[in-house]
């Protein structure tokens, strides 16, 4: 039931409305719709009409009288024109130009005859036609002079205008009318060259003298009876002219023209439109009057400027100029900008990464200077653990001078002196004097922090000096210092005290080492000898536990250690001191039990030699 009632009740009201009253409008065009103005005229017409609140129908037709211009043409046009709209009534026609005007005028089909007309109605014809349904529209017409006057302004120096018109009866008629305009422009010298064959027309073109410029009128059909659409005929007329074409028509600018004060065929559309409507409306045409519009702006292209070497900013400030060539900046300003962005960007990264290597020079400069420090402090910190036997160095040659001393005066104070004896115990004075000077020097030269001074150096001697330092050390630890240092040895590039300090360090660990292991086992064994390749190598071996393989990797950073009161700095810096002499060092665990430390040395005066080449040299 609910269904029945939801059925019924749409279609009880429903009421059957009647169809609006739709209106018929005729555009009756000139010429056909391939003809530059014909398009945007229709166009923009049949656009604003069909905006309005009422249905209209647009029809178009055109009378095309430049190619149909046999003397029947209109009469079988009027015929045909009455047979097509026989059933179709019209309630206004609009007739843009003198050509349909006039068919109205004089072959109206008789349904047509109370049909009010909009119209373009060129006043140099004279008043309208008065017609039975009314008129009314714009007086418009080519802006001719305005164009030659602006033409002048562009080209100075201008004494002849050189006017282009087709051949056919319609366009010379309008020629004539149009040049009248021109006649009187004081000190103006015009040259038709209107109804000509399009190679004769190009010849004449060719032949212009430099005071000349060329208006462009139309050019529909030539002296031949051919026709041409407008852009064609301009395009090959601009080409062989050696003058600036100037024209009337809008839609003709971009295509060869410089420009001029050009019609708007679309202006005009709209403007056809909106009268239109006023009369659609119910307004009466014959009550409007006709109102005076060119439809005409001041138009130009850049690209025609600057072939002719005009200044773009020499056309009035009012007109459109159309092509005008962006300037470099303006085509490339996004990019311009993002490269100028991506400098700035990379000017920054630059400056930063400056920033941070000055920073990371001054934090280096700074932590060479604190390893400078330490490797002294460390010094000292040996110094101190060997003040005992450097005290017992220096005991040693002063009780030995104290004995000698004491010998020379018992000689001496016999009846007769052994004065042989006496020279002896002076002479072993002087050696021991010398030899407790020395130990001060190197106590000195260690507690120096000297820059790095490449000498040549002798490792044996370095060996012997560090041993016999530490021997009061290794015989109060009971460890054995073996030294097996090959003879005739070749000196290395480096500082003879960072050299000690390298062998102080390694025997010191290796005394650590074998420590705490019996008495057969606490040996050492220092050895130098001379590589095949020319490097010196000092190698110091131990009898201890060696070292923990997961410590093998971890010796040489600073700060570690196992040992209870050790520093951890001793092997940094042993190989700190390496590097630097341009050498390396490597731990290594010994088949037998405990650790081996290599050092290699560059030898002096000479870089790397290969084995081979030394084998040939000896
Ligand atoms: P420190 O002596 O203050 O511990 P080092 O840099 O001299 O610092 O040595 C670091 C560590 O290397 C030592 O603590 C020890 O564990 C290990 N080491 C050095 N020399 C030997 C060696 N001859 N035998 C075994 N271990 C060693």
């Amino acid at each position: 039931l609910a269904l029945a009632l939801l059925l019924v009740v749409p279609s009880a009201a429903a009421q059957p409305s009647p169809p609006p009253p739709e209106k018929r409008v005729l555009l009756l065009l000139p010429s056909d719709t391939a003809f530059p103005w014909t398009a945007p005229l229709s166009a923009a017409l049949r656009a604003t009409l069909e905006q309005g609140e009422e249905t209209v129908l647009v029809f178009s037709e055109e009378i095309d009288v430049s190619r149909f211009n046999d003397p029947g043409y209109p009469d079988r046009l009027q015929a045909w024109l009455a047979e097509k709209y026989r059933s179709t009534p019209l309630d206004l026609i609009v007739a843009p130009g003198p050509q349909p005007l006039a068919f109205l005028d004089h072959h109206a089909p008789p349904a047509w005859q109370r049909v009010p007309v909009v119209a373009l109605h060129n006043p140099r014809l004279g008043p309208p036609a008065t017609l039975a349904g009314g008129i009314t529209g714009y007086a418009s017409q080519y802006e001719l002079r305005a164009t030659v006057e602006e033409a002048m302004t562009l080209v100075p120096g201008t004494r002849r205008v050189a006017a282009i018109w087709g051949a056919s009866a319609d366009e010379r008629e309008r020629a004539v009318l149009l040049m009248s305009e021109l006649r009187d422009m004081n000190g103006i010298e015009i040259l038709a060259l209107g109804g000509l064959r399009l190679p004769d027309l190009l010849a004449r073109l060719r032949a212009l003298p430099p005071d000349a410029i060329v208006l462009f009128l139309g050019f529909r059909v030539d002296g031949d009876g051919r026709s041409f659409l407008p852009e064609r005929a301009l395009a090959q007329i601009a080409g062989a002219s050696p003058r600036p074409v100037f024209g009337v028509h809008e839609p003709l600018v971009g295509h060869g023209l410089v420009g001029g004060r050009v019609a708007s065929f679309e202006q005009a559309g709209v403007a056809l439109a909106a009268l239109s409507a006023r009369v659609l409306g119910g307004e009466r045409a014959a009550s409007i009057p006709f109102t005076m519009n060119n439809f005409a702006d001041s138009r130009y292209d850049a690209r025609e400027l600057a072939r002719w070497g005009i200044d773009v900013r020499a056309v009035p400030a009012a007109a459109t100029v159309i092509n005008r060539e962006e300037t470099l900046f303006e085509r490339y300003r996004w990019s311009l900008l993002a490269i100028v962005a991506a400098f700035l960007v990379q000017a920054a990264l630059i400056g930063a990464l400056l920033v941070e290597r000055e920073r990371r020079r001054r934090a280096e400069s700074k932590a060479r200077r604190s390893l400078g420090q330490l490797a002294h402090l460390d010094r000292v910190a040996a110094m101190g653990e060997l003040a005992t036997s450097l005290a017992h160095e220096l005991n040693q040659p002063l009780a030995a001078i104290l004995a000698n001393a004491q010998a020379a005066r018992r000689l001496l104070a016999a009846d007769e002196p052994d004065l042989a004896e006496v020279r002896a115990s002076l002479d072993d004075i002087v050696d021991d004097d010398k030899r407790a000077g020395e130990v001060i020097r190197r106590m000195r030269a260690l507690l120096k922090k000297d820059e790095f001074r490449p000498e040549p150096v002798d490792l044996n001697d370095t060996v012997r000096n560090v041993t016999r330092l530490l021997a009061q050390d290794a015989a109060r630890r009971g460890v054995a210092v073996d030294t097996e240092l090959s003879p005739n040895l070749a000196p290395v590039r480096g500082d003879a005290v960072q050299l000690q300090q390298v062998v102080l360090n390694l025997l010191v660990n290796a005394f650590d080492a074998v420590a705490r292991c019996p008495a057969e086992r606490r040996r050492v064994v220092v050895r130098t000898r001379e590589q095949l390749s020319g490097s010196l190598e000092l190698s110091i071996e131990d009898a201890g536990d060696g070292i923990p393989g997961p410590h093998l990797g971890q010796l040489f950073e600073p700060f570690f250690t196992t040992k209870a009161e050790g520093l951890g700095m001793g092997l940094s810096i042993t190989r700190s001191i390496l590097e630097l002499h341009g050498g390396e060092i490597v731990a290594q665990n010994l088949d037998g039990g405990g650790a081996s430390f290599r050092c290699v040395l560059p030898r002096y005066g000479r870089g790397h030699v290969p084995a081979e080449s030394r084998a040939r040299a000896a």
